[in-house]
């Protein structure tokens, strides 16, 4: 690919001007064409503009407004304390370009999940290359066309596997993949051939937990709101439901009324992405109709109904990550038994969610599931604030990202020593095996 090895052929860091003229005119064009774009994510989704805005267009902004707001700051070296080894020195942390990095996106949300880290790597002073996915065409022949006058320090690269294979294979310092576990696995493996750093944002079975305290009213709301966002194609959707045994019949009677009123209200259903994706769901949904609690019927082309089911752990719909807005409830006696199901399901999950108003119940989830991210009597909505870092954990991903934690991730912490000492006093050749221990206290605080 020509373009790609033009584009990679020379790097310099870009100064704090540079940077923030690079992210305004990125903004100005998805502020230009802001309608354009919501109309090929809708066209590819069938999503309402209220989902797209306030799940791809906004979180751009946000964090694009982000760094034009804290960028000087996040720039400066960070001063640290010397010891009697350093005296003398000026020591600081400076937070440096790693050069070409190329973020690999999904299609689920096709325009946010590739031009947030865009920005984060952009503002770090990286050049960069997006290849968005291939499933989402609409949108992915929008961003082509609108950032193509970018060249200077953004290409979008069309295409797929081979295209994806062509940017790792390219002189690249850094990549960031959003994607399914499985490829992230083969990203990793490329990565590793010529050790390029990297950050995996992958997938994983998000467990819900509704305990004794919990508001079922609002657990249900909550949960009903996070399936059907997006058709639950969302990496961080509440995979699964785990109720006390107890609490299962008045739980999903309140499931039941809340999601008769959810659906009622809601203007637009998005669609499954693609044919296949639609059928692999009514594959995991066959022989299942026994267990079905709740079905909306839509008769709209690949578009699936809210559909809520009684499962066991080993349930087909419990071996893989729905992605779909399909809800198994499932049963545990105990608080341990919730976490040996979580554990034997995904040991550690993109998100963990529990509905209590029990602080013990909260530490206990806590300590016991090591997940991503974590919300309390909610669901997806830490992905919104930019303060938090987003990211997975194990086989949920690798590294975080969104405002401050974007800049880490995309520079290289970069250890300075500056020695200023022109004295003669040099701790290192005053040192011998007599005064060495003497020392120890010195060389050790
Ligand atoms: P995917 O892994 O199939 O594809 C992601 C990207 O990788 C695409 O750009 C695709 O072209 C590329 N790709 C696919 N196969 C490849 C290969 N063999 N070699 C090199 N590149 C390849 O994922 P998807 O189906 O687009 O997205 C859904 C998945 O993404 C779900 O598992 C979901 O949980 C996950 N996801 C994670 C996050 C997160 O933030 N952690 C966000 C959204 C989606």
């Amino acid at each position: 690919m020509k373009e790609l090895k033009n584009f990679t052929q020379s790097f310099k860091p870009a100064s704090y001007s540079e940077r923030i003229s690079r992210l305004e005119e990125l903004k100005r064009i998805v502020e230009t064409h802001e309608a354009d774009i919501v109309t090929a994510i809708n066209n590819d989704l069938n999503r309402s503009n209220y989902e797209t805005l306030m799940a791809e267009i906004y979180p751009f902004y946000k964090e694009i407004n982000y760094f034009i707001k804290h960028l000087k700051v996040l720039m400066k070296p960070h001063k640290v304390k010397g010891n009697i080894a350093t005296f003398g020195s000026k020591n600081y942390i400076e937070k440096r370009p790693y050069g070409f990095v190329a973020v690999i996106s999904p299609w689920n949300y096709p325009f946010q999940l590739g031009l947030v880290p865009i920005v984060g790597a952009i503002a770090a002073g990286n050049k960069v290359i997006l290849k968005p996915s291939e499933i989402s065409t609409n949108t992915s022949n929008i961003i082509v066309k609108l950032f193509q006058p970018l060249q200077e320090f953004m290409l979008v690269v069309d295409g797929g596997v081979e295209e994806t294979t062509s940017i790792l294979n390219a002189n690249i310092d850094y990549v960031f993949f959003t994607g399914s576990t499985k490829v992230g696995k083969i990203i990793m493996k490329s990565c590793a051939e010529n050790l390029i750093p990297h950050t995996l944002e992958l997938g994983g079975k998000s467990p819900c937990i509704v305990e004794n305290s919990a508001n079922f009213t609002v657990a249900a709301k909550r949960l009903v709101w996070g399936k059907l966002f997006n058709a639950g194609q969302t990496c961080i959707a509440p995979d699964y439901v785990l109720v006390r045994e107890e609490n299962k019949e008045k739980f999903v009677e309140t499931l039941i009324t809340e999601a008769k009123k959810m659906v009622a209200k809601k203007e637009r259903f998005t669609k499954i992405i693609s044919q296949n994706h639609y059928n692999r769901l009514l594959q995991l949904l066959q022989g299942e109709e026994n267990n079905f609690i709740y079905q909306q019927k839509i008769e709209e082309e690949q578009t699936l109904g809210l559909t809520i089911l009684s499962a066991t752990k080993d349930s087909a719909i419990m071996k893989e990550e729905i992605f779909g807005p399909i809800l198994p409830i499932l049963t545990y006696k105990s608080a341990k038994e919730a976490v040996e199901l979580s554990h034997s399901v995904c040991k550690n999950p993109l998100s963990l969610y529990v509905f209590t108003n029990s602080k013990q119940d909260i530490n206990f989830y806590s300590k016991h599931i090591l997940s991503g991210g974590m919300c309390v009597n909610d669901v997806i909505m830490h992905f919104n604030n930019d303060y938090l870092p987003f990211g997975g954990v194990g086989q949920s991903g690798i590294g975080s990202y969104h405002g401050k934690y974007s800049f880490d991730t995309f520079s290289h912490a970069r250890s300075v020593l500056v020695n200023l000492n022109s004295l003669r006093f040099d701790v290192r050749y005053q040192i011998n095996d007599t005064l060495i221990g003497k020392l120890k206290y010195f060389l050790t605080k």
